[in-house]
């Protein structure tokens, strides 16, 4: 009898056994399926990220050194890795001048926080320091000085531009568009704008600024005496918009060109085409330079239609940002 039981309750634990084998495999099988499909989706999507980022470095070798050298580092950053399509791609592709680019020079990487309210849209930004999400290292915003000076090596990426005239002139790549653009436009008008000077390499302003010291110092003055005379008028070595190449003077650098029809026409369109004023007449006290009425510096349009409409400085506009 209690053998009896003994069997009837082995048999009841054989047949239990097998469901119990059943529910492990399964679980098994499941554990198994579930790591293959997580396996085929993880290395499925790794390109895509990887290419993405891809893009996303490109676009920001590209947006830094702008037109043809872009789409060389694009092209070798691309060749080091798998994605050509997508980089060549985003090069072609490149933000003209108006987009915000990240910048190219040191100061300027990732500056932007918000996307721009273009005044080209129709939309004029209400004013600075209103939380437009700009920020005062903008590299179109940039005022070199003694402090933070252009350095010798730093050379923008350059185009040439619609000069108006004979001779060839350069500016940052990221700003020739607007300025031809502009340039387009004075003629179309009935204007007669050629450029007198506008990108400078760090060699020509320091022998443009020394070559100014020496004849104020034969005028009896002392070096440091001389070096502040001519600094009111030609910028010390690396503090000049134009070694940025985001400067143009005009029409032969004289004070009579703000008699000009010319004039009165830049004062009027000079922002809608990204540039502005660089050295007003009432702003001397602040920007420590005489009036320029021949000097046209490149911000970038939202910003110009702000600094022009409000008739304020560049260095003003730059502390009300922060
Ligand atoms: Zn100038």
């Amino acid at each position: 009898m209690p053998q009896q039981v003994n069997r009837s309750y082995s048999r009841r634990r054989k047949k239990s056994r097998l469901p119990y084998f059943a529910i492990v495999l399964t679980l098994a099988l499941l554990v198994i399926t579930v790591a293959i499909v997580f396996m085929t989706q993880c290395s499925r999507s790794e390109p895509e990220e990887t290419s993405s980022s891809q893009t996303l470095s490109s676009a920001a070798a590209d947006s830094s050194s702008s037109s043809s050298m872009a789409s060389s580092s694009a092209a070798s950053s691309s060749s080091a890795t798998e994605s050509s399509q997508a980089p060549s791609s985003s090069a072609s592709e490149a933000p003209s001048s108006t987009a915000p680019s990240p910048s190219s020079s040191k100061p300027s990487s990732g500056t932007i926080t918000s996307s721009p309210t273009s005044a080209v849209d129709g939309v004029v930004p209400t004013g600075a320091g209103t939380g437009l999400g700009y920020k005062s290292s903008d590299w179109r915003l940039r005022i070199p000085n003694i402090d933070s000076p252009i350095e010798d090596d730093e050379i923008p990426e350059l185009s040439t531009i619609e000069s108006g005239g004979s001779g060839k002139f350069y500016l940052d790549s990221r700003a020739a568009d607007d300025f031809d653009a502009m340039m387009a436009a004075a003629k179309k008008d009935g204007m007669n704008l050629y450029v007198s000077s506008s990108y400078r390499t760090p060699a020509y302003q320091k022998n443009l600024f020394e070559k100014r010291v020496k004849a104020a110092m034969a005028n009896g003055e002392s070096r440091a005496e001389a070096e502040n005379t001519v600094a009111k008028e030609t910028a010390r070595p690396g503090t000049s918009d134009h070694m940025l190449g985001l400067a143009v003077d005009f029409n032969g650098v004289k004070n009579a060109f703000k008699d000009t029809k010319e004039y009165d026409w830049l004062i009027e369109h000079c922002a809608e085409y990204g540039f502005i004023l660089r050295y007003p007449e009432d702003k001397v006290d602040i920007t420590k330079v005489s009036y320029e009425p021949w000097h046209y510096r490149y911000v970038g349009k939202e910003h110009a239609a702000v600094i022009m409409e409000k008739k304020i400085c560049l260095e003003e506009y730059v502390q009300d940002l922060g």
